[in-house]
């Protein structure tokens, strides 16, 4: 395939739905080869025909990213699958009310387990690939609410605010070794992110600002993906925040 990733290989977590599988998308349409990652397989299968159909090529890994045996070895089988490992996306994530007192700690667990250890497990394993080829790209889809905590979502800014200590330190870390990390912070986006909110009075405000004219498709955050990954390797966009034209809150 030709493009601007023609030769270039991406791991995509979260592909089955919204961010995750726009992007697996838009790389696949640039040229790069992709994995593809999240629990639901036949949504991930479904997924990589339609990216072989559109003559890309695709890997379907079925599993739970917060296993981390799991999460390292979703690296590893694309490393040796493809025989490189260029890019990183992780858009695996899920959402959660949650407050400290009287907070379900499972809750907590589990959010942060999704949004912050899974992509810390990936993180250090593509280390080693990217690493020995001296280049990479890690994009760490964070949030709006890893930039403003808020009581409501405790669990879910908590994963973010820490995956944001993360991803700068990771930058820190290996940008000398010409491995470029970004975290991508997005606001309201159109996907399947509002299903998992238990209180449901809570999971229909989510679902309406989701599907109004104050959210932004993934195609749109998905663009934004493709657009730090294409840049020149001497320029690393550390941090992207993107959010609807309409959504006027401050942070
Ligand atoms: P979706 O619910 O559409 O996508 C979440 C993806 O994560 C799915 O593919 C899901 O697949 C996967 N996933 C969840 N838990 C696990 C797990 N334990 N193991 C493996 N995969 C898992 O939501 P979005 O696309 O919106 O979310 C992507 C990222 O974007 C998240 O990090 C979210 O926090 C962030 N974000 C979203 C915003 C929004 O308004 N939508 C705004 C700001 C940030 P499966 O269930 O098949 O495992």
């Amino acid at each position: 395939m030709t493009g601007s990733l023609a030769g270039k290989v991406a791991l995509i977590t979260g592909a089955s739905s919204g961010i995750g599988e726009a992007a697996a998308m838009a790389l696949a349409g640039l040229g790069a080869e992709v994995a593809i990652s999240a629990r639901r397989g036949d949504r991930l299968e479904a997924l990589a025909a339609q990216i072989e159909a559109s003559g890309g090529k695709a890997l379907a890994l079925a599993g739970d990213v917060t296993d981390e045996a799991f999460a390292t070895s979703i690296v590893e089988d694309t490393a040796s699958h493809f025989g490189r490992l260029d890019i990183l996306v992780n858009s695996a994530g899920a959402i959660q009310e949650g407050y400290v007192a009287g907070g379900d700690l499972e809750e907590w667990r589990r959010t942060i387990d999704v949004n912050l250890m899974a992509s810390l497990y990936t993180s250090r394993a593509a280390m080693v690939p990217m690493l020995a080829q001296g280049s990479g790209d890690i994009v760490n889809i964070s949030s709006t609410a890893g930039r403003r905590a808020t009581a409501l979502f405790g669990p879910y800014s908590t994963s973010k605010f820490g995956l944001t200590a993360m991803t700068e330190g990771l930058r820190q870390e290996a940008g000398a070794q010409g491995i470029r990390v970004c975290l991508l912070e997005p606001g309201a986006t159109d996907t399947e992110l509002w299903t998992g909110i238990t209180n449901p009075d809570l999971r229909d405000s989510v679902k309406q600002l989701a599907q109004s004219d104050r959210s932004m498709t993934p195609q749109d955050v998905a663009a934004a993906i493709a657009f730090v990954v294409t840049l020149p390797p001497n320029v690393n966009v550390s941090e992207m925040l993107i959010r609807p034209t309409t959504d006027v809150a401050p942070l």
